[in-house]
């Protein structure tokens, strides 16, 4: 779907050029979606409002419903798109329709559109019933009989999956309840792991808030670009103070993909960088969270890393968020999050 919605936007792109393409374009899977109507020579209502309401973009219907101030419609996650794609090609984002300025000021929910969406029938995923929408994530998760499980018994090992329906056939003859401790072990041993690195990261940050030197800051990337022949876009913080020297933060896309456009994946990379002259190594463990003005969706990861007199920047490193999330920070004007920094006093 991502993918999808990604070539779409290349396409929009392409054929504005031309306007006359614009008003006759129509995607492929929309063409075939008015042919089918005419060739049952039934026209329903829903399929009708379906066309009305759909993404300009993605064409999918929007769950979040944003419009141009044309009143052109566009999902959510399309929206991120488009102004995130604007964003790292330092371009006016425009609506894909009608090609006004869109942005986070003019652009505003549509909350009837989300609402009419919100009861249109879909397919559920599983079992091909028909249900509104906002039925869907319910049905799917709770109550459809074909919706995929696996057996309670996986934790000591047991790999069956397939539909609920059958689910209380196979547990009743599932091999493994009957196996000896033993067997078992290598399953429980997986799951030690797992809960071993989860329990590692927590305890590392528990011993760092034992640290007698910790400060934090919450900071604010802003986007600029490089001055190189084709310009790269950059996120900068402006300097800060911790531990008595001078800091930034530096940040960067795709780790400076070439086209960073023409990926579906997106990620955000940082580097901790100290402007003072350092007289004295420093070993410092440091940690981005959301922070109280961010609300980014973001895991915990700790770097350390000894800075000295010749070494006064990090390598660029992973801000662990996922792509779509990662859509969203580009698109909005600055990125906000908090730096916990911990110095290792010896
Ligand atoms: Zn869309
Ligand atoms: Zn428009
Ligand atoms: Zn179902
Ligand atoms: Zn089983």
């Amino acid at each position: 779907m991502e993918e999808g919605s990604d070539s779409s936007i290349q396409v929009l792109r392409e054929s504005s050029a031309d306007k006359e393409n614009v008003s006759s374009y129509e995607p492929p899977n929309k063409k075939i979606k008015v042919s089918d109507v005419h060739a049952d020579g039934k026209h329903k209502l829903e399929d009708r409002l379906s066309d009305i309401l759909c993404c300009a973009v993605c064409l999918d219907l929007p769950k979040t419903c944003y419009q141009c101030s044309n009143g052109h419609l566009m999902c959510a996650g399309c929206f991120n798109h488009l102004l995130a794609d604007a964003r790292i090609k330092d371009e006016t984002a425009t609506c894909p329709n009608c090609r006004c300025e869109i942005n986070r000021n003019v652009c505003i929910r549509n909350l009837a559109v989300e609402k009419a969406v919100s009861e249109l029938p879909s397919d559920c995923a599983f079992c091909n019933q028909k249900l509104p929408r906002y039925q869907l994530d319910y049905h799917q998760r709770e109550l459809c009989q074909e919706r995929p499980c696996s057996c309670r018994y996986s934790r000591i090992g047991c790999h069956w999956e397939g539909p609920f329906h059958e689910i209380a056939d196979h547990e009743s003859n599932c091999a493994h309840p009957m196996k000896t401790g033993e067997e078992v072990m290598g399953a429980l041993e997986l799951i030690d792991t797992q809960q071993q690195e989860e329990q590692k990261l927590y305890n590392d940050i528990f011993s760092l808030l034992s640290f007698e030197k910790i400060t934090f800051n919450d900071l604010q990337l802003k986007p600029f670009r490089t001055d190189d022949f084709i310009t790269r876009l950059y996120y900068e913080t402006t300097r800060f103070t911790a531990f008595n020297q001078q800091w930034v933060i530096r940040a960067k896309i795709n780790s400076d993909h070439k086209n960073p456009t023409h990926t579906v994946n997106r990620s955000l990379s940082y580097q901790l960088v100290v402007k003072s002259k350092l007289t004295a190594p420093m070993m410092m463990h440091f940690l981005a969270l959301s922070g109280p003005f961010g609300g980014i969706k973001m895991k915990s990861k700790i770097y350390n890393f000894e800075f000295t007199g010749e070494l006064a920047e990090t390598e660029y490193l992973d801000l662990p968020i996922d792509s779509a999330e990662c859509n969203k920070l580009l698109a909005s004007k600055t990125i906000n999050f908090r730096l916990v920094m911990f110095l290792v006093t010896k």
